[in-house]
């Protein structure tokens, strides 16, 4: 079975084709610029095996019909293609960033479903347009493939209403929805159940915190195979220390800025999704910037690494102590796949709890694979478990297909 994954974003698609019979990535790829005069395109085929090929072009894609038309050119051309025809995809599996409470698991797209993702779309108004304009071009370039939505709020929707519900008035609940969501559910879903399998437990008796590091950062805290919190909320800002995004703040400090600065919402959204987090206290965004600019002397950058891990402990601390016992803490995408310093400085006060981690362990750990980097004899096991959202999405839309599964 061959299933293409599709990630659509408001100006990008990025695409995955898997055949997961061998459990191999056939093609990877990325459209860039959707809507700019010129528009950026990177493929691969056969990637990570000696057949690798990469490709790189540059031309103006209009819109997402245009740059989704180009992605299947590129799967089924002699010349940088792996199948001979559309014929050969069995099924399409989309991410889509917010599924609000209507969706809580992998959903096979209809009419139906396209009008619930688009309902959704005033939850997350520069995400689910993407996803949606990704939909609509893969059902019209693919007839009669079957598509599936994978959301990446689902794996969150087993929270307990003492999680999600935030303490303002019942009637913003009731009429807008307003309550804590999270996202990068796929993710979290996929490690907690590796970290499972690494562990020797069964799915549903597994409880542990996932630590997503990357460019966006969130934590969820999943008690025997359920999510029961997470750090990120009604919207993706929510949480922890990320890029370019603040985490938690003081909620007054919009009408502070606005009395005092004269901003508008607008721009206030803006200053704390853009130019906030890691880029705001020291003007670098990516952690091994940051690392460059500490080892030459730079106090900003120290400090804003610093304040990153420290929002990392205190956000374990907190669902370490509503899980009431946890197997593992698990690190995974780009910064916590990676960066020994930061896991470090957010494990380095969690002894007392009973999570140790063993700074040598941690330091030669080995990439791109699970390691331990708790000491031997730790009540709770420290973990780095790469991430794959795209293996998970392709293995959800896979099981939607075969169960014939649609959520009502
Ligand atoms: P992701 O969103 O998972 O792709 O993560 C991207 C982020 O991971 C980048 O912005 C970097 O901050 C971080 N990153 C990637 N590689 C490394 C590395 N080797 N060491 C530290 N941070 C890294």
């Amino acid at each position: 079975m061959r299933i293409l994954v599709l990630n659509s974003g408001s100006s990008s698609v990025k695409y995955q084709l898997l055949d997961m019979d061998a459990g191999s990535v056939l093609a990877t790829g990325l459209v860039e610029r959707i809507g700019e005069p010129m528009g950026a395109i990177r493929h691969k085929r056969f990637p990570g095996s000696e057949r690798e090929e990469a490709f790189a072009f540059e031309q103006p894609v209009p819109d997402h019909t245009t740059g989704l038309t180009r992605v299947i050119d590129l799967i089924t051309a002699a010349e940088t293609g792996v199948i001979a025809g559309v014929g050969e995809i069995d099924g399409v599996g989309h991410r889509i960033v917010h599924g609000g409470e209507s969706f809580s698991a992998p959903t096979l797209i209809d009419a139906a479903v396209i009008d619930g993702i688009r309902a959704q779309v005033p939850l997350a108004p520069l995400h689910n347009p993407g996803g949606l304009a990704g939909i609509e071009t893969a059902l019209r370039l693919l007839p009669g493939v079957p598509n599936v939505a994978v959301f990446d709020t689902a794996f969150h929707q087993t929270m307990p209403a003492e999680a999600y519900r935030y303490a303002i008035p019942k009637q913003l609940y009731t009429d807008l929805k307003i309550r804590r969501y999270g996202f990068h559910g796929t993710s979290h879903f996929y490690v907690a159940k590796q970290c499972a399998k690494h562990l020797g437990k069964p799915f549903a008796e597994t409880s542990c915190v996932t630590v997503h590091l990357g460019n966006g950062c969130s934590m969820a805290a999943v008690k025997n195979g359920k999510c029961i919190d997470t750090s990120m909320g009604l919207t993706p800002l929510a949480g922890l220390v990320m890029g370019t995004r603040s985490g938690d703040v003081d909620p007054a400090l919009h009408a502070f800025l606005s009395d005092n600065k004269g901003l508008t919402i607008r721009e206030i959204d803006a200053i704390l999704n853009k130019q906030s987090g890691l880029k705001g206290m020291c003007g670098h965004n990516d952690m091994r910037d940051i690392h460059d600019r500490i080892a030459e002397g730079d106090q900003d950058a120290e400090l804003a690494l610093k304040v990153f891990c420290r929002r990392v402990t205190q956000y374990i601390g907190q669902y370490m102590a509503v899980l009431g016992g946890t197997d593992a803490i698990c690190f995974t995408a780009g910064i916590g796949e990676n960066d020994a310093v930061v896991r470090q400085l957010s494990c380095a006060t969690l002894g007392s709890l009973g999570a140790v981690i063993d700074a040598e362990r941690n330091m030669h750990a080995p990439r791109g694979r699970l390691a331990e980097i708790s000491a031997a004899g730790s009540p709770v096991k420290i973990c780095i478990i790469p991430t794959n959202e795209e293996l998970e999405i392709a293995s959800q839309t896979l099981e939607v297909l075969r169960n014939g599964k649609k959520e009502e």
